[in-house]
């Protein structure tokens, strides 16, 4: 098992050129996401949650300022840093397992080794029985399942999320909620995780942080610290929670100021 690692963002800002100019969709930002904590992003649409993510995920270079992964600055895509989109991207003419076992290819994992390393992902993710489908052959919340294993079996330290449940029906996400935060605990990994739900946001992160618009820019961080005096706290048991509403509340109030 890897250490986590710390992501550290000085001064990255984002603008895109326009008829008027550049328009700046990220200002500024500094921030610093310490190894193993789970911070969630939330704010309304367009202020440019996606934007930073893509940015820590190498996709994006930023206009101005610098990412650091673990101390070293990033120069692009990672397999280190792993990410889940809303919508499950796999190749649909390759079958579940051969899904899985693509990105360890590419390393050049040996074979015996990459099968069993992607056999432990779907049996991880549920989905060890239907490793010889296609992805067509799956429901939207199975290929969620093997788009999640296609990225962990890479082993990423830093899990990159962006509305990873948001397509799914609520019994689902809730199930892959909670196979999140055990993963997360268990090996010790750092996430970033943008979602439109505020609760969800509440339930899974450490951290949450509000993001406002024109420019996009971090406008709330504050740790979810009503959990630690909770033990092994249920969704449930944290949703009836006081101080889980208080922070909701003050949460959506920031939102819609930001909305403002
Ligand atoms: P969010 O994820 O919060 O909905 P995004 O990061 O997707 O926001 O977008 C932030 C802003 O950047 C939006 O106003 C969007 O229109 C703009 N934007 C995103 N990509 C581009 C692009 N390639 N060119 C110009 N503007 C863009």
């Amino acid at each position: 098992m890897n250490d986590a690692l710390q992501v550290t963002l000085s001064g990255v800002s984002k603008s895109y050129p326009g008829d008027d100019g550049p328009t700046q969709v990220l200002a500024p930002t500094d921030l610093t996401i310490e190894g193993g904590e789970f911070v969630c992003v939330v704010g309304p649409s367009g202020c440019g949650k996606s934007t930073l993510l893509n940015i820590l995920a190498g996709f994006l270079a930023p206009t101005e300022g610098t990412v650091r992964v673990g101390g070293h600055p990033i120069t692009g895509p990672d397999p280190d840093r792993g990410v889940v989109f809303q919508q499950p991207n796999l190749y649909p003419w390759l079958s579940v397992r051969q899904n899985v076992e693509f990105g360890p290819k590419v390393r050049g994992v040996p074979r015996n080794q990459r099968t069993a390393e992607a056999e432990r992902m779907l049996t991880l993710v549920g989905l060890d029985h239907l490793g010889a489908r296609r992805p067509y052959e799956l429901s939207g919340g199975q290929q969620q399942r093997a788009q999640i294993a296609r990225v962990l079996v890479n082993d990423p330290r830093i899990i990159l999320m962006d509305e990873p449940f948001g397509a799914l029906d609520a019994l689902t996400r809730e199930k892959l909620q909670g196979e999140l935060l055990t993963l997360w605990r268990d090996r010790k990994k750092t996430v970033l995780f943008v979602t439109h739900s505020i609760d969800e946001a509440l339930l899974l992160g450490t951290r949450v942080l509000v993001m406002g618009t024109r420019p996009g820019r971090i406008i709330y961080d504050e740790p979810t610290t009503f959990k630690a005096t909770l033990a092994n706290p249920s969704f449930a048991a944290l949703r009836a929670d006081p101080d889980f509403r208080r922070l909701r509340d003050e949460v959506s109030a920031h939102i819609y100021a930001a909305h403002a």
